[in-house]
């Protein structure tokens, strides 16, 4: 396996098209993700269509995804290559948006991405350089607000802040 890239932290040109890192809890339910093609950009690995959004970094206090410029989809041994930490501790995923699978989602918004925007302070002041961008369910649904504040979200935090567990908890 080639070493995941990170993403140069540059501003991305996109047009406006529009997850605190607990991965979205989920129901064994129905898709509702109907056009089947947006991500959830805080995903399981074990989720349809998983890749590996980023790479944890930064402080325990305040972590830093860094995000990759190259597709890089989940695989048995990629999984196994961060033990004996959890690949979650180590990598962001992203992967096909549940819909109504989902406990974040109400059919119409996913809560998460509204609490993460209304909570969370931004942590960049450019568009992360991000590949999802195009079909990411927050940025479709929040815009700018969302990828300001999208890199501190991580699967894995070992020191929440307040701020953290009431966006990631509702
Ligand atoms: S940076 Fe923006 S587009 Fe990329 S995953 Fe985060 S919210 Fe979605």
């Amino acid at each position: 396996m080639s070493e995941p890239q990170i993403a140069e932290p540059k501003t991305a040109e996109v047009k406006p098209a529009g997850e605190i890192a607990s991965a979205p809890a989920r129901k064994p339910a129905q898709n509702n993700n109907e056009d089947q093609t947006l991500m959830c950009p805080s995903a399981q690995p074990d989720m349809a269509g998983s890749r590996v959004l980023g790479v944890v970094g930064g402080t325990m206090e305040a972590a830093q995804v860094a995000y990759l410029n190259e597709s890089l989809p989940v695989t048995s041994e990629l999984l196994a290559s961060t033990a004996p930490l959890k690949p979650t501790e180590v990598f962001r995923f992203a992967a096909r948006c549940e819909g109504k699978a989902c406990r974040h989602f109400d059919g119409a918004n996913c809560n998460l991405a509204t609490r993460i925007v209304q909570i969370l302070p931004a942590v960049v002041d450019t568009l992360p350089a991000c590949l999802i961008r195009q079909a990411c369910r927050w940025y479709q649904q929040e815009g700018r607000a969302a990828c300001m504040r999208c890199p501190q979200v991580v699967t894995e935090s070992f020191q929440p802040s307040e701020e953290f567990l009431r966006a990631a908890l509702g």
